[in-house]
Protein backbone atom coordinates (compact mmCIF):
# COMPACT_ATOMS: atom_id res chain seq x y z
CA UNK A 1 0.00 0.00 0.00
CA UNK A 2 1.40 3.65 -0.83
CA UNK A 3 1.60 6.05 1.63
CA UNK A 4 -1.25 8.11 0.27
CA UNK A 5 -3.23 5.07 -0.02
CA UNK A 6 -1.99 4.27 3.72
CA UNK A 7 -3.58 8.08 4.95
CA UNK A 8 -6.41 7.60 2.91
CA UNK A 9 -7.37 4.31 5.21
CA UNK A 10 -6.68 5.57 7.93
CA UNK A 11 -9.07 8.97 7.39
CA UNK A 12 -11.21 6.09 6.25
CA UNK A 13 -11.38 5.01 9.62
CA UNK A 14 -12.59 7.94 10.59
CA UNK A 15 -16.09 7.09 8.80
CA UNK A 16 -16.17 3.56 10.61
CA UNK A 17 -16.10 5.93 13.90
CA UNK A 18 -18.22 7.89 13.20
CA UNK A 19 -21.12 5.20 12.09
CA UNK A 20 -20.49 3.56 15.12
CA UNK A 21 -21.37 6.77 16.81
CA UNK A 22 -24.62 6.99 15.23
CA UNK A 23 -25.24 2.71 16.19
CA UNK A 24 -24.13 3.41 19.77
CA UNK A 25 -27.20 6.19 20.06
CA UNK A 26 -29.63 4.73 18.38
CA UNK A 27 -28.81 1.45 20.38
CA UNK A 28 -29.69 3.49 23.77
CA UNK A 29 -32.48 4.16 22.59
CA UNK A 30 -33.84 0.71 22.51
CA UNK A 31 -32.89 0.15 26.20
CA UNK A 32 -34.47 3.85 27.21
CA UNK A 33 -36.79 6.21 25.81
CA UNK A 34 -36.76 8.56 23.25
CA UNK A 35 -35.78 12.30 23.96
CA UNK A 36 -34.63 15.84 22.57
CA UNK A 37 -31.11 14.64 24.35
CA UNK A 38 -30.89 11.44 21.84
CA UNK A 39 -32.39 13.76 19.03
CA UNK A 40 -29.51 15.99 19.34
CA UNK A 41 -27.05 13.15 19.59
CA UNK A 42 -28.21 11.35 17.03
CA UNK A 43 -28.96 14.81 15.03
CA UNK A 44 -24.81 15.50 15.86
CA UNK A 45 -23.14 12.21 14.88
CA UNK A 46 -24.88 11.68 12.19
CA UNK A 47 -24.16 15.39 10.78
CA UNK A 48 -20.02 14.09 11.28
CA UNK A 49 -21.24 11.08 9.85
CA UNK A 50 -22.47 13.27 6.65
CA UNK A 51 -19.34 15.23 6.39
CA UNK A 52 -16.21 12.43 6.92
CA UNK A 53 -17.86 10.21 4.24
CA UNK A 54 -18.20 13.20 2.15
CA UNK A 55 -14.20 14.47 2.31
CA UNK A 56 -13.28 10.44 2.58
CA UNK A 57 -15.44 9.53 -0.81
CA UNK A 58 -17.46 6.87 1.15
CA UNK A 59 -20.42 6.96 -1.27
CA UNK A 60 -22.59 5.01 0.56
CA UNK A 61 -22.33 5.76 4.19
CA UNK A 62 -22.67 9.22 3.10
CA UNK A 63 -26.21 8.50 1.18
CA UNK A 64 -27.14 6.59 4.49
CA UNK A 65 -26.56 10.02 6.14
CA UNK A 66 -28.59 11.71 3.86
CA UNK A 67 -31.62 9.14 4.46
CA UNK A 68 -30.79 9.39 8.24
CA UNK A 69 -31.13 13.11 8.15
CA UNK A 70 -34.26 12.90 6.35
CA UNK A 71 -35.47 10.43 9.17
CA UNK A 72 -34.81 12.92 11.76
CA UNK A 73 -36.63 15.77 9.92
CA UNK A 74 -39.97 13.16 9.85
CA UNK A 75 -39.35 13.60 13.74
CA UNK A 76 -38.96 17.40 13.50
CA UNK A 77 -42.52 16.93 11.56
CA UNK A 78 -44.12 14.94 13.80
CA UNK A 79 -43.24 16.78 16.63
CA UNK A 80 -40.00 15.41 18.46
CA UNK A 81 -42.07 11.99 18.52
CA UNK A 82 -41.15 8.81 17.08
CA UNK A 83 -43.85 6.56 15.06
CA UNK A 84 -43.83 3.34 14.03
CA UNK A 85 -42.92 4.39 10.01
CA UNK A 86 -39.86 6.05 11.57
CA UNK A 87 -38.81 3.42 13.87
CA UNK A 88 -39.12 1.00 10.90
CA UNK A 89 -37.01 3.17 8.31
CA UNK A 90 -34.41 4.22 10.70
CA UNK A 91 -34.13 0.96 12.20
CA UNK A 92 -33.35 -0.16 8.45
CA UNK A 93 -30.94 2.46 7.74
CA UNK A 94 -28.96 1.72 10.54
CA UNK A 95 -28.90 -1.91 10.24
CA UNK A 96 -27.75 -1.46 6.48
CA UNK A 97 -24.75 1.60 8.01
CA UNK A 98 -23.80 -1.61 10.43
CA UNK A 99 -23.28 -3.86 7.22
CA UNK A 100 -21.36 -1.43 4.94
CA UNK A 101 -17.54 -1.54 4.50
CA UNK A 102 -14.94 1.04 3.30
CA UNK A 103 -14.68 1.37 -0.34
CA UNK A 104 -11.39 2.71 -0.78
CA UNK A 105 -11.13 4.14 -4.71
CA UNK A 106 -10.54 1.16 -6.45
CA UNK A 107 -13.50 -1.33 -6.46
CA UNK A 108 -11.36 -3.66 -8.56
CA UNK A 109 -8.80 -4.46 -5.85
CA UNK A 110 -9.04 -7.33 -3.53
CA UNK A 111 -8.33 -5.09 -0.44
CA UNK A 112 -11.45 -2.49 -1.39
CA UNK A 113 -13.88 -4.16 0.88
CA UNK A 114 -12.55 -3.64 4.59
CA UNK A 115 -15.16 -5.24 6.98
CA UNK A 116 -15.87 -2.48 8.45
CA UNK A 117 -18.11 -2.37 12.19
CA UNK A 118 -17.39 -5.19 13.00
CA UNK A 119 -15.18 -5.14 16.45
CA UNK A 120 -13.45 -8.57 16.27
CA UNK A 121 -14.20 -10.79 18.84
CA UNK A 122 -11.82 -11.74 21.78
CA UNK A 123 -11.23 -15.36 22.34
CA UNK A 124 -9.59 -16.19 25.53
CA UNK A 125 -9.37 -20.10 26.04
CA UNK A 126 -7.30 -22.42 27.99
CA UNK A 127 -6.27 -24.80 25.12
CA UNK A 128 -4.74 -21.40 22.81
CA UNK A 129 -4.37 -24.22 19.68
CA UNK A 130 -8.09 -24.32 20.26
CA UNK A 131 -8.19 -20.38 19.88
CA UNK A 132 -6.23 -20.08 17.29
CA UNK A 133 -8.25 -22.23 15.38
CA UNK A 134 -11.34 -20.88 16.35
CA UNK A 135 -10.42 -17.46 14.96
CA UNK A 136 -9.39 -19.02 11.73
CA UNK A 137 -12.86 -20.54 11.11
CA UNK A 138 -14.43 -16.98 12.50
CA UNK A 139 -12.32 -14.97 10.20
CA UNK A 140 -13.35 -17.63 7.19
CA UNK A 141 -16.72 -15.64 8.05
CA UNK A 142 -15.37 -12.46 7.64
CA UNK A 143 -15.96 -12.05 11.48
CA UNK A 144 -12.53 -10.64 12.64
CA UNK A 145 -11.44 -12.69 16.06
CA UNK A 146 -8.33 -12.19 18.22
CA UNK A 147 -7.01 -14.83 20.68
CA UNK A 148 -4.97 -14.49 24.40
CA UNK A 149 -2.87 -16.35 25.79
CA UNK A 150 -2.69 -14.36 28.75
CA UNK A 151 -4.86 -11.96 31.52
CA UNK A 152 -2.64 -9.15 30.93
CA UNK A 153 -2.53 -9.20 27.00
CA UNK A 154 -6.45 -9.77 27.52
CA UNK A 155 -6.69 -6.69 29.50
CA UNK A 156 -4.37 -4.46 27.27
CA UNK A 157 -6.32 -5.37 24.56
CA UNK A 158 -9.74 -4.43 26.09
CA UNK A 159 -7.90 -1.27 27.61
CA UNK A 160 -7.33 -0.38 23.76
CA UNK A 161 -10.59 -1.38 22.06
CA UNK A 162 -13.63 -2.97 23.39
CA UNK A 163 -14.68 -6.28 21.15
CA UNK A 164 -17.97 -7.23 19.86
CA UNK A 165 -17.88 -10.18 22.15
CA UNK A 166 -16.27 -11.93 24.50
CA UNK A 167 -15.66 -15.88 24.34
CA UNK A 168 -14.07 -16.52 27.66
CA UNK A 169 -12.95 -20.04 28.54
CA UNK A 170 -14.20 -20.55 33.19
CA UNK A 171 -10.80 -22.23 33.23
CA UNK A 172 -8.61 -19.52 31.37
CA UNK A 173 -5.15 -19.18 33.24
CA UNK A 174 -6.54 -21.57 36.00
CA UNK A 175 -9.56 -23.30 37.49
CA UNK A 176 -12.36 -20.51 37.56
CA UNK A 177 -9.89 -17.96 36.37
CA UNK A 178 -11.49 -17.09 33.39
CA UNK A 179 -14.89 -16.18 35.39
CA UNK A 180 -13.22 -13.51 37.77
CA UNK A 181 -11.38 -11.90 34.87
CA UNK A 182 -14.49 -11.75 33.17
CA UNK A 183 -16.46 -10.08 36.00
CA UNK A 184 -13.78 -7.87 36.99
CA UNK A 185 -14.05 -6.39 33.27
CA UNK A 186 -17.44 -6.54 33.22
CA UNK A 187 -17.94 -4.47 36.58
CA UNK A 188 -15.76 -1.50 34.73
CA UNK A 189 -18.01 -0.92 32.02
CA UNK A 190 -21.40 1.16 31.90
CA UNK A 191 -22.42 -0.62 28.74
CA UNK A 192 -21.70 -4.72 29.43
CA UNK A 193 -20.60 -6.49 26.14
CA UNK A 194 -21.98 -9.81 25.43
CA UNK A 195 -19.98 -12.40 26.82
CA UNK A 196 -20.09 -16.32 26.51
CA UNK A 197 -18.25 -18.64 28.91
CA UNK A 198 -16.72 -22.05 27.70
CA UNK A 199 -16.18 -24.97 29.71
CA UNK A 200 -13.80 -27.81 28.37
CA UNK A 201 -15.97 -29.95 30.53
CA UNK A 202 -19.96 -30.33 31.01
CA UNK A 203 -20.48 -28.50 33.59
CA UNK A 204 -22.30 -28.58 37.06
CA UNK A 205 -24.93 -26.23 38.46
CA UNK A 206 -22.49 -24.32 40.34
CA UNK A 207 -20.37 -23.61 37.84
CA UNK A 208 -23.31 -22.53 35.67
CA UNK A 209 -24.67 -20.51 38.39
CA UNK A 210 -21.03 -18.78 38.65
CA UNK A 211 -20.96 -17.98 35.10
CA UNK A 212 -24.53 -16.32 34.67
CA UNK A 213 -23.20 -14.26 38.20
CA UNK A 214 -20.54 -13.10 36.10
CA UNK A 215 -22.45 -11.62 33.31
CA UNK A 216 -22.30 -14.36 30.82
CA UNK A 217 -25.05 -15.03 28.61
CA UNK A 218 -24.30 -18.17 27.42
CA UNK A 219 -22.24 -21.41 28.24
CA UNK A 220 -20.92 -23.44 25.74
CA UNK A 221 -19.49 -26.94 26.78
CA UNK A 222 -16.88 -29.26 25.19
CA UNK A 223 -17.49 -27.92 21.36
CA UNK A 224 -17.22 -24.59 20.33
CA UNK A 225 -17.57 -24.30 16.78
CA UNK A 226 -17.28 -21.28 14.68
CA UNK A 227 -21.04 -21.71 13.05
CA UNK A 228 -23.29 -21.75 16.63
CA UNK A 229 -20.67 -18.98 18.10
CA UNK A 230 -21.38 -16.97 15.14
CA UNK A 231 -24.95 -17.41 15.59
CA UNK A 232 -24.87 -16.06 19.10
CA UNK A 233 -22.50 -13.61 18.31
CA UNK A 234 -24.70 -12.12 16.18
CA UNK A 235 -27.78 -12.10 17.95
CA UNK A 236 -26.25 -10.63 20.87
CA UNK A 237 -24.42 -7.94 18.71
CA UNK A 238 -26.67 -7.11 15.94
CA UNK A 239 -30.53 -8.10 15.72
CA UNK A 240 -31.16 -8.17 18.91
CA UNK A 241 -30.29 -4.58 18.83
CA UNK A 242 -31.99 -3.52 15.41
CA UNK A 243 -35.03 -5.70 15.01
CA UNK A 244 -37.54 -3.60 16.76
CA UNK A 245 -39.98 -5.31 18.61
CA UNK A 246 -43.53 -4.94 17.14
CA UNK A 247 -46.97 -5.06 19.32
CA UNK A 248 -50.25 -5.22 17.60
CA UNK A 249 -52.95 -3.09 20.47
CA UNK A 250 -56.57 -4.13 19.84
CA UNK A 251 -58.78 -1.83 21.59
CA UNK A 252 -62.11 -0.46 20.68
CA UNK A 253 -61.44 3.10 22.21
CA UNK A 254 -58.77 4.93 19.81
CA UNK A 255 -57.70 7.64 22.24
CA UNK A 256 -56.24 4.26 24.71
CA UNK A 257 -55.06 3.16 21.69
CA UNK A 258 -53.47 6.35 20.96
CA UNK A 259 -52.36 6.54 23.79
CA UNK A 260 -50.43 3.16 24.62
CA UNK A 261 -49.00 3.65 20.70
CA UNK A 262 -47.28 6.68 21.80
CA UNK A 263 -46.03 5.10 24.93
CA UNK A 264 -44.62 2.19 22.53
CA UNK A 265 -43.29 4.39 19.77
CA UNK A 266 -41.03 6.56 22.41
CA UNK A 267 -39.29 3.24 23.31
CA UNK A 268 -38.21 2.77 19.78
CA UNK A 269 -41.26 -0.24 19.54
CA UNK A 270 -43.12 -0.65 16.46
CA UNK A 271 -47.20 -0.55 17.02
CA UNK A 272 -50.58 -1.47 15.00
CA UNK A 273 -53.54 -0.20 16.08
CA UNK A 274 -57.08 -2.51 15.48
CA UNK A 275 -60.31 -0.99 16.37
CA UNK A 276 -62.60 -3.93 15.76
CA UNK A 277 -61.69 -6.90 17.10
CA UNK A 278 -63.00 -9.66 14.66
CA UNK A 279 -59.87 -8.67 12.09
CA UNK A 280 -57.81 -9.85 14.88
CA UNK A 281 -56.70 -12.94 13.05
CA UNK A 282 -55.92 -11.68 9.17
CA UNK A 283 -54.03 -8.63 11.07
CA UNK A 284 -52.03 -10.87 13.01
CA UNK A 285 -50.90 -13.11 9.51
CA UNK A 286 -49.68 -10.13 8.45
CA UNK A 287 -48.30 -7.68 11.02
CA UNK A 288 -46.64 -10.59 12.75
CA UNK A 289 -46.62 -8.77 16.13
CA UNK A 290 -43.78 -10.24 18.78
CA UNK A 291 -46.51 -9.42 21.34
CA UNK A 292 -50.53 -8.25 21.59
CA UNK A 293 -51.84 -6.04 23.81
CA UNK A 294 -55.72 -6.34 24.73
CA UNK A 295 -58.27 -4.41 26.34
CA UNK A 296 -60.63 -6.70 28.15
CA UNK A 297 -64.35 -5.43 27.68
CA UNK A 298 -65.07 -4.47 23.90
CA UNK A 299 -68.76 -4.11 22.44
CA UNK A 300 -68.22 -6.89 19.67
CA UNK A 301 -66.19 -9.71 22.06
CA UNK A 302 -64.72 -9.78 24.99
CA UNK A 303 -60.42 -9.79 25.29
CA UNK A 304 -60.71 -13.42 27.03
CA UNK A 305 -62.92 -14.37 23.67
CA UNK A 306 -60.19 -13.46 21.28
CA UNK A 307 -57.64 -14.94 23.32
CA UNK A 308 -58.96 -17.69 23.15
CA UNK A 309 -59.54 -17.41 19.42
CA UNK A 310 -55.81 -16.60 18.69
CA UNK A 311 -54.70 -19.66 20.41
CA UNK A 312 -57.06 -21.78 18.82
CA UNK A 313 -54.18 -21.08 16.19
CA UNK A 314 -51.16 -23.18 16.60
CA UNK A 315 -48.26 -20.18 14.69
CA UNK A 316 -50.13 -17.96 17.83
CA UNK A 317 -49.88 -20.03 20.39
CA UNK A 318 -46.56 -18.40 22.09
CA UNK A 319 -47.29 -14.74 21.51
CA UNK A 320 -47.58 -12.95 24.85
CA UNK A 321 -50.71 -11.25 25.58
CA UNK A 322 -50.89 -8.48 27.85
CA UNK A 323 -54.45 -7.67 28.90
CA UNK A 324 -55.00 -3.74 29.36
CA UNK A 325 -58.16 -2.68 31.47
CA UNK A 326 -59.30 -0.41 34.45
CA UNK A 327 -60.57 -3.58 35.72
CA UNK A 328 -59.20 -3.88 39.19
CA UNK A 329 -60.76 -7.14 40.39
CA UNK A 330 -58.09 -9.77 41.36
CA UNK A 331 -60.09 -12.64 40.49
CA UNK A 332 -61.47 -11.47 37.35
CA UNK A 333 -57.78 -10.51 36.54
CA UNK A 334 -56.53 -13.80 37.60
CA UNK A 335 -59.44 -15.95 35.47
CA UNK A 336 -58.43 -13.60 32.59
CA UNK A 337 -55.07 -14.87 33.03
CA UNK A 338 -56.46 -18.66 33.13
CA UNK A 339 -57.86 -17.76 29.41
CA UNK A 340 -54.73 -17.40 27.42
CA UNK A 341 -53.49 -13.89 28.60
CA UNK A 342 -49.82 -13.43 30.05
CA UNK A 343 -50.19 -10.83 32.10
CA UNK A 344 -52.73 -8.36 33.61
CA UNK A 345 -51.44 -4.00 33.63
CA UNK A 346 -54.05 -1.89 34.98
CA UNK A 347 -55.04 1.35 33.59
CA UNK A 348 -54.01 3.48 34.29
CA UNK A 349 -50.52 2.57 33.61
CA UNK A 350 -47.31 4.19 34.17
CA UNK A 351 -45.36 4.69 30.65
CA UNK A 352 -42.25 3.16 32.15
CA UNK A 353 -44.22 -0.02 33.23
CA UNK A 354 -45.67 -0.36 30.12
CA UNK A 355 -42.64 -0.63 28.41
CA UNK A 356 -40.60 -2.87 30.92
CA UNK A 357 -43.22 -5.47 30.45
CA UNK A 358 -43.52 -5.19 26.69
CA UNK A 359 -39.35 -5.36 26.22
CA UNK A 360 -39.41 -8.55 28.56
CA UNK A 361 -42.49 -10.29 27.67
CA UNK A 362 -41.34 -9.77 23.82
CA UNK A 363 -37.72 -10.42 24.04
CA UNK A 364 -38.45 -13.86 25.86
CA UNK A 365 -41.07 -14.84 23.32
CA UNK A 366 -38.85 -14.35 20.91
CA UNK A 367 -35.93 -16.29 22.09
CA UNK A 368 -38.82 -19.52 22.95
CA UNK A 369 -39.46 -18.54 19.03
CA UNK A 370 -36.82 -18.82 18.02
CA UNK A 371 -36.06 -22.49 19.53
CA UNK A 372 -39.25 -23.35 18.71
CA UNK A 373 -38.56 -22.48 14.44
CA UNK A 374 -35.37 -23.20 14.38
CA UNK A 375 -33.09 -26.86 13.20
CA UNK A 376 -31.15 -27.21 16.07
CA UNK A 377 -27.63 -28.15 13.67
CA UNK A 378 -27.54 -25.16 11.69
CA UNK A 379 -29.72 -22.39 13.67
CA UNK A 380 -31.60 -21.88 10.27
CA UNK A 381 -35.53 -22.10 10.34
CA UNK A 382 -36.87 -25.43 10.37
CA UNK A 383 -39.01 -27.48 7.22
CA UNK A 384 -42.02 -26.64 8.55
CA UNK A 385 -40.91 -22.65 9.08
CA UNK A 386 -39.32 -22.86 5.98
CA UNK A 387 -43.02 -23.55 4.51
CA UNK A 388 -44.86 -20.91 6.38
CA UNK A 389 -42.27 -17.73 5.77
CA UNK A 390 -42.72 -18.99 2.21
CA UNK A 391 -46.36 -18.89 2.02
CA UNK A 392 -45.97 -15.09 3.66
CA UNK A 393 -43.84 -13.81 1.26
CA UNK A 394 -45.89 -15.68 -1.65
CA UNK A 395 -49.29 -13.81 -0.65
CA UNK A 396 -47.39 -10.22 0.07
CA UNK A 397 -45.00 -10.97 -3.68
CA UNK A 398 -48.75 -11.75 -5.11
CA UNK A 399 -50.51 -8.62 -3.53
CA UNK A 400 -47.76 -6.21 -4.22
CA UNK A 401 -47.15 -7.58 -7.79
CA UNK A 402 -43.28 -8.04 -6.80
CA UNK A 403 -41.51 -10.75 -8.32
CA UNK A 404 -40.37 -14.04 -5.90
CA UNK A 405 -37.85 -16.91 -6.06
CA UNK A 406 -38.17 -19.78 -4.19
CA UNK A 407 -35.10 -22.19 -4.30
CA UNK A 408 -33.79 -25.66 -3.67
CA UNK A 409 -30.48 -26.60 -2.56
CA UNK A 410 -28.53 -30.36 -2.03
CA UNK A 411 -24.75 -31.18 -1.46
CA UNK A 412 -23.52 -33.25 -4.11
CA UNK A 413 -22.31 -36.76 -3.09
CA UNK A 414 -22.97 -36.15 0.32
CA UNK A 415 -23.34 -40.04 1.23
CA UNK A 416 -19.54 -40.30 0.44
CA UNK A 417 -18.24 -37.51 2.82
CA UNK A 418 -20.00 -39.24 5.24
CA UNK A 419 -18.33 -42.47 4.21
CA UNK A 420 -15.09 -41.03 4.12
CA UNK A 421 -14.92 -38.86 6.63
CA UNK A 422 -17.25 -39.70 9.36
CA UNK A 423 -20.98 -38.09 10.28
CA UNK A 424 -19.23 -35.24 12.32
CA UNK A 425 -17.73 -33.94 9.42
CA UNK A 426 -20.31 -34.23 7.53
CA UNK A 427 -22.18 -32.07 10.02
CA UNK A 428 -19.86 -29.48 9.85
CA UNK A 429 -19.80 -29.51 6.15
CA UNK A 430 -23.94 -28.60 6.14
CA UNK A 431 -23.18 -26.19 9.32
CA UNK A 432 -20.76 -24.54 7.31
CA UNK A 433 -23.03 -24.30 4.05
CA UNK A 434 -25.84 -22.73 6.47
CA UNK A 435 -24.03 -19.90 7.48
CA UNK A 436 -22.71 -19.61 4.19
CA UNK A 437 -25.91 -19.31 2.29
CA UNK A 438 -26.92 -17.16 5.26
CA UNK A 439 -23.73 -14.84 5.28
CA UNK A 440 -24.13 -14.31 1.56
CA UNK A 441 -27.91 -13.59 0.81
CA UNK A 442 -30.31 -10.44 2.11
CA UNK A 443 -31.30 -10.40 5.32
CA UNK A 444 -34.87 -10.38 3.84
CA UNK A 445 -33.99 -13.44 2.03
CA UNK A 446 -35.23 -17.33 4.36
CA UNK A 447 -33.05 -19.93 4.71
CA UNK A 448 -34.42 -23.13 6.14
CA UNK A 449 -32.81 -26.19 6.33
CA UNK A 450 -35.36 -28.65 4.30
CA UNK A 451 -33.94 -31.78 5.46
CA UNK A 452 -30.66 -33.45 5.74
CA UNK A 453 -28.31 -31.97 3.57
CA UNK A 454 -31.21 -30.07 1.61
CA UNK A 455 -32.15 -26.36 2.27
CA UNK A 456 -34.91 -24.31 0.91
CA UNK A 457 -34.48 -20.76 0.39
CA UNK A 458 -36.91 -17.77 -0.43
CA UNK A 459 -36.04 -14.58 -2.23
CA UNK A 460 -38.16 -11.61 -1.96
CA UNK A 461 -38.40 -9.05 -4.61
CA UNK A 462 -36.12 -11.12 -6.64
CA UNK A 463 -36.24 -12.43 -10.31
CA UNK A 464 -35.37 -16.04 -11.87
CA UNK A 465 -32.79 -14.32 -13.74
CA UNK A 466 -31.88 -12.44 -10.75
CA UNK A 467 -31.58 -15.49 -8.20
CA UNK A 468 -29.60 -17.45 -10.65
CA UNK A 469 -26.63 -15.49 -10.74
CA UNK A 470 -26.50 -15.13 -7.33
CA UNK A 471 -26.84 -18.42 -6.16
CA UNK A 472 -24.46 -19.65 -8.61
CA UNK A 473 -22.07 -17.60 -7.37
CA UNK A 474 -22.81 -18.73 -3.77
CA UNK A 475 -22.17 -22.21 -5.81
CA UNK A 476 -18.78 -21.36 -7.28
CA UNK A 477 -17.62 -19.68 -3.78
CA UNK A 478 -18.56 -22.84 -2.28
CA UNK A 479 -17.04 -25.52 -3.68
CA UNK A 480 -13.52 -23.14 -3.43
CA UNK A 481 -14.02 -24.08 0.31
CA UNK A 482 -11.08 -26.19 1.61
CA UNK A 483 -12.18 -27.85 4.86
CA UNK A 484 -9.58 -29.24 6.62
CA UNK A 485 -10.04 -33.02 7.43
CA UNK A 486 -7.76 -36.17 7.39
CA UNK A 487 -6.50 -37.81 5.10
CA UNK A 488 -6.99 -34.91 2.37
CA UNK A 489 -8.54 -32.01 2.98
CA UNK A 490 -12.06 -31.81 1.47
CA UNK A 491 -14.14 -30.11 -1.07
CA UNK A 492 -17.86 -30.17 -1.61
CA UNK A 493 -20.22 -28.76 -4.25
CA UNK A 494 -23.96 -28.14 -4.47
CA UNK A 495 -26.85 -28.38 -6.70
CA UNK A 496 -29.30 -25.73 -6.98
CA UNK A 497 -32.90 -25.49 -8.77
CA UNK A 498 -34.66 -22.53 -8.10
CA UNK A 499 -38.39 -21.44 -9.47
CA UNK A 500 -40.26 -18.08 -10.32
CA UNK A 501 -43.23 -17.40 -8.70
CA UNK A 502 -46.73 -16.58 -11.26
CA UNK A 503 -49.98 -15.55 -10.13
CA UNK A 504 -51.14 -19.41 -11.02
CA UNK A 505 -48.47 -20.70 -8.97
CA UNK A 506 -49.28 -21.69 -5.12
CA UNK A 507 -46.80 -22.63 -2.43
CA UNK A 508 -47.02 -26.53 -3.63
CA UNK A 509 -46.39 -26.15 -7.24
CA UNK A 510 -43.58 -23.98 -6.11
CA UNK A 511 -41.75 -26.45 -4.13
CA UNK A 512 -42.43 -29.30 -7.13
CA UNK A 513 -40.93 -26.96 -9.35
CA UNK A 514 -37.99 -26.18 -7.41
CA UNK A 515 -37.65 -29.94 -6.86
CA UNK A 516 -37.65 -30.79 -10.68
CA UNK A 517 -35.13 -27.79 -11.60
CA UNK A 518 -33.11 -29.53 -9.03
CA UNK A 519 -33.41 -32.92 -10.06
CA UNK A 520 -32.62 -31.66 -13.83
CA UNK A 521 -29.29 -30.10 -12.19
CA UNK A 522 -28.42 -33.21 -10.41
CA UNK A 523 -29.20 -35.09 -13.60
CA UNK A 524 -26.74 -32.83 -15.38
CA UNK A 525 -23.91 -33.60 -13.53
CA UNK A 526 -24.49 -31.48 -10.65
CA UNK A 527 -22.61 -28.74 -9.09
CA UNK A 528 -25.10 -26.46 -11.20
CA UNK A 529 -27.90 -24.08 -10.80
CA UNK A 530 -30.71 -24.79 -12.92
CA UNK A 531 -33.69 -21.82 -13.23
CA UNK A 532 -37.37 -23.81 -14.00
CA UNK A 533 -38.07 -21.55 -16.39
CA UNK A 534 -35.49 -22.21 -18.04
CA UNK A 535 -36.24 -26.29 -18.52
CA UNK A 536 -39.71 -25.91 -19.61
P1 LIG B 1 -26.68 -36.43 -4.59
O1 LIG B 1 -25.54 -35.77 -5.24
O2 LIG B 1 -27.55 -37.13 -5.54
O3 LIG B 1 -27.47 -35.48 -3.73
O4 LIG B 1 -26.04 -37.54 -3.63
P2 LIG B 1 -26.13 -37.65 -2.07
O5 LIG B 1 -25.18 -38.69 -1.62
O6 LIG B 1 -25.95 -36.30 -1.47
O7 LIG B 1 -27.64 -38.08 -1.91
P3 LIG B 1 -28.59 -38.63 -0.82
O8 LIG B 1 -29.69 -37.64 -0.68
O9 LIG B 1 -29.00 -40.00 -1.25
O10 LIG B 1 -27.78 -38.76 0.53
C1 LIG B 1 -27.83 -37.83 1.51
C2 LIG B 1 -27.13 -38.35 2.70
O11 LIG B 1 -27.03 -37.33 3.68
C3 LIG B 1 -27.83 -39.49 3.38
C4 LIG B 1 -27.74 -39.21 4.85
O12 LIG B 1 -27.08 -40.23 5.54
C5 LIG B 1 -26.93 -37.95 4.95
N1 LIG B 1 -27.44 -37.06 5.96
C6 LIG B 1 -28.71 -36.61 6.10
N2 LIG B 1 -28.80 -35.79 7.17
C7 LIG B 1 -27.57 -35.70 7.72
C8 LIG B 1 -27.02 -35.02 8.84
O13 LIG B 1 -27.70 -34.28 9.56
N3 LIG B 1 -25.71 -35.16 9.09
C9 LIG B 1 -24.92 -35.95 8.31
N4 LIG B 1 -23.62 -36.03 8.61
N5 LIG B 1 -25.40 -36.62 7.26
C10 LIG B 1 -26.70 -36.52 6.95
MG1 LIG C 1 -27.27 -34.73 -1.83
MG1 LIG D 1 -30.55 -35.29 -0.57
Amino acid sequence: MSDQEELKQHFAQRVIHQAREVLEVWQQVQRNEWNASYHAALAEANQRLQRFAERFEQAEHHQLALEIEDCLEDIDDNRGRLSSEIIATLSQLIYRLARTGLQNGDPRSPSAQVPSLSKPVYIALEDHERASHVVRQLEFFSMGARAFTSDQEFLAAMHLRHPAAIVMDVDFTGPGEGLKLAERVQQGLEEKLPLIFFSRQDTDTPTRLAAVRAGGLELFTELLDASSLLEKIEIYTRTAYYEPFRVLIIDDSRAQATHTERVLNNAGIITRTLNEPIQAISYLAEFQPDLIILDMYMPECMGTELAKVIRQHERYVSVPIIYLSAEDDLDKQLSAMNEGGDDFLTKPIKPSHLIATVRTRAERARNLKARIVRDSLTGLYNHTHSLQLLEDASARAQRDGTPLCFAMVDIDHFKKVNDTYGHPMGDRVIKSLALFLKQRLRKTDVVGRYGGEEFAIVLPDTTLENACRVLDEIRQRFSEIRFPAQPADLSCTFSGGITQLTSSTDVKLLSQQADEALYRAKNAGRNRVVGFAAVT
